[in-house]
């Protein structure tokens, strides 16, 4: 344990964000970092609790009391050594976490500040690149086994290292131009940085790993084939369809899934080019998002950045509870409560309990949804509450509307014994640590099924 007297004299300090003025006129990442001597400072406030209940939420298992002695200690290069035991890419969770960990934090009951596990996480893992303490593996005793892995999202690229580091020859198939699934083609650029993935393949290519583009593998065709040729294959292929909202005037110009804004403009600043019948951007737009969650944060703080006029969020479900606690869902569990995210600071209104009756325009153009207030009552019958009108339908103004309300869990076919479903294609949409851990745990049964044949 670092400094037993430090989380009693010492408050937590976040790193926190660019000046918004700075921030909205450029995709750069919006976070900004503390210095050493700071960042230790905060890694000295962890307790080296008995039962480490941020162990126990992080779905990888992270040993952030360990690493955050090591810092503390100043060990940089045995914080990196702990860290990278349990967590593949630590410089992806160390931007994008929601830091489950951190909830769950002793210091978060005492008095709701946590340890910055995920801050710790991005600091010691840029020391890391930096000081050079990550070198390509050369030491890798090849089996003589071959694994094919569909999908390098994070499910798939960490199954794809654990695999390689086993020992297997592992191939990546993966539809798009280039790896990294949602992180690449989702999550914007000013919450992750793409030269970060870039350097990560890098590394991943250097030990052995073999990445094929554009290759779209038919799930109920391409799988089976491919396990005929390969001793085993990883299906990490995420949750490739979104929800529609199936309303009158669906099909009007201007209505879109959030991802086709997202991808759209994190292709372009990788250099894409597209038409301008091609382009969807809310340069001059009033910009309605439909759906309340993190998705709908990312379209709102990519409005701000390509110079919207308003952006409005609204969400069917009602207002969740504002504060550090959660009475439904107490601690250590995750609390349901308000989020307000760096895209949220930027501008926007924000509405809840609003259902979307339909989309209008003029001449093939939308300009404006048709939404209503509603309330939820138990229902009597049980299940689901009731969803009942509030107020008479009204009109909000919107050239763009972006549909961000989540996505369905995919159906797999009955796979032949040597196929592992793992991430989101296997539990449905979730968070970049779940797809961590997913990738890790199929890599172990695979290694299983190979070396025992079951
Ligand atoms: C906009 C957005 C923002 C998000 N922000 C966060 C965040 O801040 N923090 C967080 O923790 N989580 C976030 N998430 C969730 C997170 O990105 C996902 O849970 C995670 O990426 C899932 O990883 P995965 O590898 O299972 O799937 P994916 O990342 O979806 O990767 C699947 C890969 O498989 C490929 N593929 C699909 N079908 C085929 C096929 N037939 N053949 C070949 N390749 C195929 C896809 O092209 C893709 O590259 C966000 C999600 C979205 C949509
Ligand atoms: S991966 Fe997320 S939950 Fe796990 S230790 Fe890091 S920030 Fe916490």
């Amino acid at each position: 344990m670092g400094n037993p007297k430090a989380f009693l004299e010492i408050h937590r300090q976040e790193a926190g964000y660019r000046p918004i003025h700075d921030r909205i006129h450029d995709f750069g990442e919006v976070e900004q970092t503390l210095n050493m001597h700071q960042r230790r400072e905060q890694a000295s406030r962890c307790m080296d609790c008995g039962v480490p209940f941020c162990h126990w939420a992080c779905p990888l298992g992270n040993k952030a009391p360990e690493w955050n002695d090591a810092l503390y200690k100043g060990d940089w290069e045995l914080a990196y050594r702990l860290l990278s035991s349990t967590n593949p890419f630590p410089e992806f969770t160390g931007r994008i976490c929601p830091a489950l960990c951190e909830k769950a934090c002793v210091l978060n009951r005492f008095n709701h500040e946590p340890t910055t596990n995920r801050e710790d996480e991005a600091a010691i893992t840029e020391a890391a690149f930096r000081e050079g303490y990550i070198q390509p593996r050369t030491d890798i005793v090849r089996r003589g086994k071959k694994v094919a892995v569909i999908g390098a999202g994070p499910a798939g690229l960490a199954a794809a290292d654990d695999l390689n580091l086993k020992g297997y020859t592992v191939t990546v198939f993966e539809k798009n131009e280039a790896a990294g699934g949602l992180l690449r083609y989702g999550i914007p650029n000013f919450k992750l940085n793409k030269e970060l993935i870039d350097r990560r393949l890098r590394l991943l290519e250097a030990e052995g790993i073999t990445f094929k583009y554009g290759c779209d593998i038919a799930m109920d065709t391409g799988i089976p084939a491919m396990s005929a040729d390969y001793d085993a294959v990883v299906v990490a292929t995420g949750t490739p369809v979104a929800r529609d909202l199936n309303v009158p005037g669906r099909e009007l110009k201007g209505v879109h899934l959030a991802l086709e804004l997202l991808s759209q403009q994190n292709r372009v600043l990788a250099g894409k080019e597209y038409t301008k019948e091609e382009r969807i951007t809310a340069k001059g737009k009033d910009v309605l998002v439909i759906g309340g969650g993190d998705t709908g944060s990312d379209c709102i703080g990519t409005a701000h950045r390509q110079g919207c006029k308003s952006v409005t969020q609204i969400e069917i479900m009602p207002r969740p509870v504002e504060g550090p606690e959660d009475p439904q869902n107490p601690w250590p569990a995750w609390p349901r409560t308000l989020k307000t995210t760096s895209s949220h600071e930027e501008g926007c209104v924000r509405r809840w309990n609003i259902n979307t009756l339909g989309f209008i325009g003029e001449n093939g153009h939308l300009t404006g949804v048709r939404v209503q207030e509603i309330d939820w009552q138990p229902n009597p019958a049980g299940g689901r509450p009731l969803m009942v009108e509030k107020s008479e339908p009204e009109i909000i103004k919107a050239e763009l509307v972006l549909l961000a309300m989540g996505f369905l869990k995919p159906e797999h076919p009955a796979y032949p014994a040597n196929v592992f479903v793992c991430g989101d294609a296997a539990n449905g949409a979730s968070l970049v640590v779940r797809a961590l851990a997913g990738g890790r745990d199929t890599a172990a049964k695979v290694d299983h099924y190979l070396r025992h044949g079951s």
